[in-house]
């Protein structure tokens, strides 16, 4: 093995921090190797392709949107993307017991829409939420008792009880609360009431309905990058699994194993970043932390007819529909689909290797075109063709024990000094792709100049209360 004098980092995983570490430290003269398992770049924000009897339609893994309140990050990807990097309008609705709800909430909309009880329950709800307390430190709550405190009972079983339990697999009442006060994107039923009045607009969150999105699918934004890493002398090693750390006696990494087509080689390096579930180099390195990821099955589906609705997302909340959201690509981009055609892909949410992520595809398309039916959309107007893909690592599952074991996983993996853990696997973090991008190019800053910034990646851009915010764009 040749030995080389200037400084090899190693980046584990080639998603949106992975690949932002690498840009960083490539710019700053570093030799950087970037290891990953799949057989393209991008990670979880990766678009696929299908050749279909009409012509191509692409699909992200659960439709992406870029959103950010970095100026600069915006100008690194527009400047990347040039004229391909498109605005977009989101529309969302939230679909539950037959009716159809814009997301978020209007007064008229409400109004015309929910059922009396619905309507009474909730301003009696609001009635009462001017004189309760509620609870402040979300990190003991649990996601069913802050939205309960928040919006009131009649809301939480409406929009957020079952929708909840099916997105994690879990009772709410299990869930961290944590969850709740980074997503949601109001604070509570007073903001509700006065987001509703016309003219008012929230003070505390604002709903970023303008987004960009890369004319050929999220992933376009990543392999774009990726070409100019590898013109920048950057390797990225696809279809290979990291399977093991070399560990010196003073807890250095002095190498990283990984297995390319059945042989496992060694990658010596001086320091690595690491993208990979925090679980998973805990478990590398012989601790077992505890953390668990809930995951995601897509159904991606070409339509014959060249439009299904008028919507981005269209949230499912009804439990017994197996989908948490349906989706149509060509409303992102109309590049996502052959001319005159669309397609649909529903997100379905499941745990590695359960009844749903082993199903036989053809019986799941089935079981999805009577939930479609249900929905009012024509199963008939499939072409047939279908796919699924998989996210195993879709979603931290954040419930009342995370904290400890995360912390405990965050002891355990400083002790190797020249580890650093980045990006949203790698911190146990519900954050978006700028967070993501963000933190990479802090790991890498943290290499380039020396100082430990570890502990301020695993708790950056950790709001309590904003987390969808009005795009720069
Ligand atoms: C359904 C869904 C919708 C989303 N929508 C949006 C959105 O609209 N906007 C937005 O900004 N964000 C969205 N996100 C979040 C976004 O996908 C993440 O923030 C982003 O992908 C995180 O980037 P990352 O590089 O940290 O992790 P990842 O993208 O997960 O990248 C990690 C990489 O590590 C690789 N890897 C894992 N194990 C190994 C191994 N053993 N060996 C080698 N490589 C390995 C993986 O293959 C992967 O490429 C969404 C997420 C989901 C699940």
């Amino acid at each position: 093995m040749s030995v080389s004098t200037e400084k090899h980092i190693a980046v584990l995983g080639a998603g949106p921090a992975g690949l932002m570490a690498a840009w960083e430290l490539v710019e700053a003269g570093f030799k950087v190797t970037i290891i990953e398992r799949d057989d393209h770049v991008g990670g979880m924000c990766a678009t696929q392709t299908f050749s279909g009897k009409h012509g191509e339609y692409r699909f992200d893994f659960g439709g992406h949107r870029f959103i950010t309140k970095n100026p600069k990050l915006l100008e690194f990807v527009d400047e990347l993307m040039g004229e391909d990097l498109l605005y977009a309008q989101r529309k969302s609705v939230i679909r539950y017991r037959g009716r159809i709800y814009q997301y978020p909430l209007a007064m008229v909309d409400l109004i015309k829409n929910a059922p009396l009880p619905l309507l009474v329950g909730g301003a009696i709800d609001l009635g009462k939420q001017l004189f309760k307390p509620k609870p402040q430190d979300q990190s003991t709550v649990s996601f069913a008792e802050w939205i309960e405190s928040r919006f009131g009972t009649t809301l939480y079983k409406h929009f957020f009880e079952g929708y909840t339990g099916k997105l994690w697999g879990i009772d709410p009442g299990f869930l961290s609360g944590d969850w709740a006060s980074q997503r949601i994107s109001l604070m509570d039923l007073k903001d509700v009431a006065r987001r509703l009045l016309p003219g008012r607009r929230s003070s505390v969150r604002t709903y970023a309905r303008q987004y960009r999105y890369p004319k050929l699918g999220f992933g376009q934004l990543y392999t774009r990058l990726a070409e100019v890493l590898e013109t920048k002398g950057v390797e990225i090693v696809l279809n290979s699994d990291v399977c093991g750390l070399t560990v010196t006696h003073d807890n250095k990494i002095e190498a990283v194993e990984y297995e390319y087509e059945g042989a496992v080689t060694s990658l010596f390096c001086d320091e690595v970043i690491s993208t990979l579930p925090l679980s998973l180099m805990c478990k590398l390195t012989g601790f077992d932390s505890g953390l668990e990821f809930r995951s995601l099955r897509f159904m991606n589906m070409p339509m014959e007819t060249d439009n299904i609705s008028d919507n981005t997302w269209q949230y499912l909340s009804d439990p017994e529909i197996l989908g948490t959201r349906l989706q149509e690509p060509k409303r992102r981009s109309a590049h996502m689909a052959p001319e005159g055609r669309s397609s649909v892909m529903i997100e379905i949410p499941c745990d590695k290797d359960d009844d749903i992520w082993s199903m036989e595809g053809d019986r799941l398309q089935q079981r999805v075109f009577s939930d479609l039916e249900s929905l009012g959309v024509d199963p008939k107007l499939a072409t047939g063709e279908y796919f699924t893909s998989y996210t195993e690592h879709a979603y931290p599952l954040m419930d009342m024990t995370y904290q400890t074991k995360r912390e405990k996983a965050i002891t355990h993996l400083s002790q190797f000094g020249n580890l650093i853990m980045t990006g949203r696997q790698g911190t146990f973090r519900y954050i978006f792709t700028d967070t993501a991008m963000e933190m990479g190019m802090m790991a890498a800053q943290s290499v380039i100049d020396g100082h430990d910034r570890r502990r301020e990646i695993f708790d950056f851009r950790n709001e309590k209360t904003v987390i969808e915010v009005q795009s720069v764009a």
